[in-house]
């Protein structure tokens, strides 16, 4: 249920309303948007029927949600979510790219990347510190060694950082570094970890599942934020299809589905999607185009080198030439990326 305040309500009934809401049983979540502040009521909908909650000062109404996602709904917030992180902001009207490294392999690939990323346009690095790989003799990743040198990396060249957490311990030592964390395809139902990173309070990238629905999705996001954690950025990767050619098949319809049935902003990952660095910029392209408030792509200063995802990484050069290509259609669709231009 979605208790919405009249607009004049003071602190006090607002209080009191979410105090009687607990008192019934009720999990609360207040949300202040522009146009109205809600409280979202999670719990046994027959209880507020008979609870005379509608009669009590400052509220407006009560609005059942038929969906099984509700926080993550539209229904519970009109507006769209911009979250913002040092410079690099998604959602509304804000256009973030995060770029870097699948992994961070040493301190010179990392800073160099970064350095270039952000010269490029970027205000996000990434880079994998502990790599769900799917073969166990294939690079696991540096671990905490990884994570000082994105927290370096971010601390030199003002980006905001982020990196794949694979469970509660590189989740607490991941917050010690880094600026937002991400959840991989492979952990996007891994209900413990998404309830872990709904308790901290820095933004969460999530990845959809391999063979995930959209509605599989959202209920994931929906995890992170009944915890309390309500910076939720999906992330579209691609799902798993009859299709060999791509390794994964971009479901670039996810983006305005998203966009119509909640309120936090979608990126695109064209990377991981097509696993083939010349598809990268084409789909980035066609993102951008479809309505995603923003991108994850892989770069890396010598993708043939790369100790993991090589061949969909772009070269710094194709990083820097794709994010021109994409300022034109920005202007052409009336957006603005902002650039910073050296
Ligand atoms: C990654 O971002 O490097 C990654 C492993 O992505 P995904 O979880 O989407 O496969
Ligand atoms: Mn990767």
């Amino acid at each position: 249920m979605v208790v919405v305040m009249d607009l004049r309500a003071s602190e006090k009934e607002i209080k009191n309303v979410k105090k009687r809401l607990e008192e019934l049983g009720f999990k609360t979540h207040l949300i202040k948007g522009v146009e109205r502040i809600v409280i979202g009521a999670i719990g046994d909908r027959t209880q507020i029927e008979s609870s005379g909650i509608e009669t009590l000062p400052g509220v407006e109404k009560i609005v059942p949600i038929m969906k099984p996602f509700k926080l993550v709904s539209r229904e519970v917030k009109a507006e769209d979510t911009t979250i913002r992180v040092k410079e690099f902001a998604v959602g509304g009207s804000e256009f973030g790219v995060i770029a870097g490294p699948c992994a961070v392999e040493s301190r010179k690939q990392l800073l160099e990347t970064a350095w270039l990323v952000k010269k490029a346009g970027a205000k996000a690095i990434r880079g994998g510190t502990y790599k769900p790989r799917t073969s166990p003799y294939s690079f696991q990743g540096m671990e905490e060694d990884g994570l000082a040198l994105l927290a370096e990396a971010g601390n030199e060249t003002g980006l905001a950082t982020v990196t794949e957490v694979i469970d509660e311990k590189s989740l607490a030592l991941a917050v010690e570094y880094v600026d937002m964390v991400q959840i991989g395809a492979r952990n996007m139902q891994n209900f413990h970890l998404l309830k872990a990173v709904g308790r901290i309070n820095k933004p969460v990238v999530l990845k959809r599942g391999l063979s995930a629905t959209i509605e599989e999705w959202m209920m994931a996001a929906e995890y992170i934020m009944s915890e309390g954690n309500y910076s939720v950025i999906f992330c579209e990767r691609g799902i798993r299809t009859f299709e060999t050619y791509t390794r994964n098949t971009l479901d670039l319809s996810a983006v305005p589905v998203i966009k119509q049935l909640s309120h936090l902003p979608v990126i695109v990952d064209p990377s991981h999607a097509t696993g083939s660095w010349r598809l990268v910029g084409p789909m980035a392209k066609g993102a951008l185009a479809v309505g995603a408030d923003g991108l994850l792509i892989e770069v890396h200063p010598e993708p043939s080198k790369a100790l993991c995802d090589g061949p969909q990484s772009l070269t710094p050069d194709n990083f820097s030439n794709l994010m021109n290509e994409l300022d034109s259609v920005a202007r052409a669709l009336g957006k603005i990326i902002n650039k910073e231009r050296s």
